[in-house]
């Protein structure tokens, strides 16, 4: 195999070596949930908040202030409405985040939430050379270790970019799980290059992630296109479906997407919807991987 060659060009060897660089192993669903539960909710918030524009250099005061709503307004909404169903959950915050806000940091560890990485100014991964990802990772984690109080035990990347050198540093950084990628509903175990990793994905999906149905860009041809009532449909239905199957139902949000007025309608709708239901675990994800794991050795 050469760098130059195209990929109708390579041979066997190199497209299986591709694939199996990051792969999905055993899967990671117990007979049953704590309790007897029959289903898990994992709900998540990524508090990005001013490092959406600053990732790209934007420094614009306007921008930023729509950022700067997800931790004014979005998050202290989001806190009341788990708190009132007595839901926990997983914040992922990037470190510059968490720096701007170490307020709003305490106030979920103080609600007993789990603050998880999510990159150091939500730089593309896929983008840096691999000593930056890795020097950026480390600087997060230590990061919010001094701001939290507790190491983190699992990571987000940033925009769920995956560089091939992502996996290796979560292994280094010995987080127990990540919570970046696809190849499930329900949680499995990583493998690189074929071998087990001992680290649990805890799998995402744009369809349960408040940015693709309700992001506005004004001046693109990008509009707002699912009330926040039918988002709250589509997420009730992946719930029905996980409850059924006895898995996970993972859920991907955003303090400065989901905390306006009339979009909290769509989580509390859900939550309206998932607490008339016998046999439900809450948990955060850290929670999720760590039960998993006791019960997939
Ligand atoms: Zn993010």
């Amino acid at each position: 195999m050469t760098a130059d060659q195209q990929p109708w060009q390579w041979d066997e060897q190199t497209w299986r070596a591709h694939v199996a660089r990051v792969r999905a192993g055993r899967l990671l669903r117990p007979a049953s949930w704590p309790g007897g539960a029959r289903v898990a909710v994992a709900l998540s918030f990524d508090a990005d908040h001013e490092t959406i524009p600053l990732r790209h250099g934007e420094t614009g005061p306007g921008k930023l202030a729509q950022g700067e709503y997800g931790s004014r307004v979005g998050a202290p909404r989001v806190l009341r409405l788990l708190e009132r169903f007595g839901v926990p959950a997983s914040f992922f915050m990037p470190a510059v985040s968490a720096l701007l806000h170490p307020e709003e940091v305490r106030s979920y560890v103080a609600a007993g939430h789990e603050v998880g990485m999510h990159g150091w100014i939500h730089e593309g991964n896929t983008l840096l050379d691999p000593a930056d990802e890795r020097e950026l990772a480390l600087r997060a984690a230590d990061t919010l270790e001094k701001l939290t109080g507790t190491r983190p035990v699992g990571i987000r990347t940033p925009a769920w970019e995956f560089s091939h050198h992502t996996l290796a540093i979560t292994r280094e950084l010995g987080l127990r799980y990540d919570s970046s990628l696809m190849a499930d509903d329900d949680p499995y175990e990583l493998l690189a290059d074929g071998e087990p990793t001992g680290v649990v994905e805890i799998p995402v999906e744009w369809i349960r992630d408040d940015v693709p149905y309700l992001t506005i860009e004004h001046r693109g041809g990008l509009r707002w296109s699912t009330p926040p009532r039918q988002v709250a449909g589509v997420w009730c239905d992946e719930f029905d479906a996980a409850l059924e199957e006895g898995g996970l139902f993972q859920l991907t949000m955003h303090p400065h997407v989901i905390g306006h007025r009339s979009r909290m309608v769509a989580l509390r709708e859900l939550l309206e919807h998932i607490d008339a239901h016998e046999g439900v675990w809450y948990a955060t994800h850290a929670q999720v991987a760590e039960y998993v794991l006791e019960q997939c050795p």
